[in-house]
């Protein structure tokens, strides 16, 4: 995915998160300012949320730009969550263009979005990927070893890949953690919470730029920053 975003906090609308800000997601999809690699994403998006009561994300994904979506446009107002990965595509030379390949992955639990991209070759094999993009590969793999080890995966496939960009966002319901591995990421702390995006979707002066090589993560208690290097010791 080459622009991404979460939130974790206060149930807010999907409209209020994706397609109602100045620079929303929806903007970023033909009009990113910060996007380093591709200018448009019009390959798909897709989006997940958690509803109280009930573990499993619900995922609304598609093969189509964001902008040609009249039918989320019209739900979107009155869907609300306290905890939503999304996700517009802008697919790798060589990578399918189907529903399946645009983010966020889930194994049923977590969802997981990836901004980049990997050498499928140097993945581990890795069963039940939802699709042969390199981020649904990688997203296989990061699932299959849990959230915990984040940090670690993205730090041993950027070590078998130099040229790998793994910029990674995954929510569970509880927390979201994140990764900046080559690309932007932003985060924005408000009262009513915390709000991380490859690129700010608005001019709020509080949003704050996450350095290279770091993982994020923010839980009702707060937002914490560790160099991934850190981490491999
Ligand atoms: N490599 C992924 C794909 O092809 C993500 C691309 C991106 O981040 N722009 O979908």
């Amino acid at each position: 995915m080459c622009r991404h975003l979460a939130w974790l906090g206060r149930p807010r609308t999907l409209a209020s998160l994706v397609l109602e800000p100045p620079s929303s997601l929806l903007v970023q999809s033909y009009a990113p300012r910060r996007q380093r690699y591709g200018t448009v994403n019009a390959d798909g998006w897709g989006v997940g949320f958690y509803a109280p009561g009930r573990p499993e994300p619900a995922r609304w994904r598609s093969a189509r730009p964001l902008w040609g979506d009249p039918s989320f446009a019209s739900v979107a107002p009155v869907l609300s969550s306290g905890c939503v990965v999304a996700a517009v595509r802008s697919a790798t030379v060589g990578m399918p263009l189907e529903e399946s390949a645009a983010a966020p992955f889930t194994d049923g639990r977590v969802l997981l979005s990836h901004n980049g991209r990997v050498d499928r070759a140097v993945l581990p094999p890795v069963r039940d990927a939802e699709s042969t993009v390199d981020s649904a590969l990688l997203a296989a793999l990061v699932l299959d070893r849990g959230l915990d080890a984040l940090a670690a995966t993205v730090a041993e496939v950027g070590a078998a890949d130099p040229a790998a960009r793994l910029n990674l966002l995954a929510a569970d319901g509880a927390r979201l953690l994140a990764t900046t591995w080559g690309d932007t990421l932003s985060v924005l702390v408000t009262d009513e919470g915390t709000a991380l995006a490859s690129e700010p979707w608005d001019d709020d002066p509080a949003w704050r730029d996450v350095p290279d090589r770091h993982l994020v993560e923010v839980t009702p208690d707060g937002l914490t920053l560790t160099p991934i290097g850190a981490l491999r010791a």
